[in-house]
């Protein structure tokens, strides 16, 4: 997945531009730039690649999602639905405003179940929060029919997933709106840096404003620009978004290169009876980025996860007993262990999750191996990856 990896030429040439300009900083100062409007740039080529009005770029995708919810007026005491396996950056940016995460079962896309959606429903909730995880995508179809049903906003959290499509739209412009990020480890990346993409002009023009102090960007006088509503800073500097130009104009290649290497991996494990995989929802695309695999039961896939660590293979995870990545180890959330006070309607609000039964989702993430798909890799490596995958399964059962 790591845009870094394919890091040079382009990318050093795009900096240098800002470099030699001096101005670091994505607004004002028109004189000293010589026309480089980098953050702007991105946000052209962005909108344009995800067939969207408007992208907001910002400083991460975590900011990206508290942003997303903040231009749609979403605050305090609201509920947002969002899945039991995700990256913690899904509850942070909801408690960062004050509303409350309601964590949902996952199913076998490892995505947002939308029974356990329609469940979890209040008279509170205002927002669905799926996550693509791992390449892949939720039922947004489903999800969306609840969503009209119930008038509540779809938030995509695509950071995970950009470049992967749902009936021909791009992951991320399915919803009202859509979230990535450009960290240093997704699949294109500006160190770090996030993006809000919507085809709403009241949420674009919300997000614009809200992640730079609220200031109204109207004039050329930062000084004297009027402030309609709160906001704070979540900007991007020039010199990340100029990383951001070079990468986004490679997204493609990394794509393909990406699709390549999980064809090898995917065509490998399929000779493996115990071997299933993730259910991709019908009209979906994956990005590749991952390849997700269930084995038939929690010991055997412990147990294969071990054996590929011992045999070389670095970057498979399995995510059920992550820190960061599923609710088991989020003990930091269920007992609200905050540095000051958190807001009442989040005290008063959360649910208790030490009682949640959640077992449909472990039954999925307990046989759960996901492996990264790397772009630096040689075919030869791909090929020998694979093949060492499939004999340290086969040894292992
Ligand atoms: C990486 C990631 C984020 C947050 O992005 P940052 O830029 O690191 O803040 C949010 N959601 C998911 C699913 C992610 O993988």
């Amino acid at each position: 997945m790591p845009g870094f990896e394919l890091f040079g030429e382009q990318e050093r040439k795009q900096v240098q531009d800002v470099l030699d300009t001096g101005v670091l900083m994505r607004y004002g100062f028109d004189g000293m730039r010589k026309g480089h409007y980098k953050a702007l740039e991105l946000e052209k080529a962005l909108a344009a690649r995800m067939q969207v009005k408007h992208a907001q770029l910002v400083s991460s995708g975590t900011s990206a999602l508290t942003v997303a919810l903040a231009s749609a007026g979403v605050g305090a005491g609201d509920e947002i639905i969002m899945p039991t396996f995700t990256f913690v950056a899904s509850f942070e940016s909801i408690l960062a405003i004050g509303a409350v995460p309601v964590l949902v079962d996952i199913d076998d896309t490892l995505t947002l179940d939308p029974k356990a959606v329609e469940k979890a429903i209040t008279d509170k909730t205002k927002v669905i929060m799926p996550v693509h995880m791992c390449g892949s995508m939720a039922d947004l179809k489903a999800l969306k029919a609840i969503c009209v049903q119930h008038n509540l906003l779809l938030l995509e959290d695509a950071c995970q997933a950009i470049g992967g499509s749902f009936e021909n739209k791009p992951l991320g412009s399915y919803g009202d709106l859509g979230c990535f990020s450009f960290d240093y480890v997704k699949t294109i990346t500006c160190g770090e840096g996030g993006a809000i993409i919507t085809n709403n002009a009241t949420y674009k023009q919300n997000a614009d404003h809200y992640s730079d102090h609220g200031h109204d960007h109207i004039g050329n006088n930062r000084g004297a620009e009027a402030h309609p509503f709160l906001g704070y800073n979540f900007r991007i500097s020039e010199l990340n978004a100029a990383v951001g130009v070079a990468q986004i104009a490679r997204l493609d290649e990394f794509l393909a290169l990406q699709k390549r290497n999980y064809t090898i991996f995917r065509d490998a494990l399929s000779a493996v009876s115990s071997v299933t995989f993730r259910r991709v929802p019908k009209g979906g695309v994956e990005n590749y980025s991952f390849l997700s695999f269930f084995l038939p039961d929690e010991t055997t896939t412990k147990r294969v996860h071990q054996a590929f660590a011992d045999a070389g293979l670095d970057v498979c995870f399995y995510w059920y007993d992550n820190n960061w990545h599923y609710y088991r180890k989020w003990d930091h959330l269920t007992e609200l262990k905050s540095l000051g006070k958190l807001p009442q309607e989040v005290i008063n609000q959360l649910p208790d999750y030490s009682k949640a039964d959640f077992s449909n989702s472990d039954q999925w993430m307990s046989r759960t191996i996901s492996c990264l798909v790397k772009i630096g890799w040689t075919h030869e490596e791909v090929q020998h990856r694979a093949a060492l995958m499939v004999s340290t399964i086969q040894a292992t059962l």
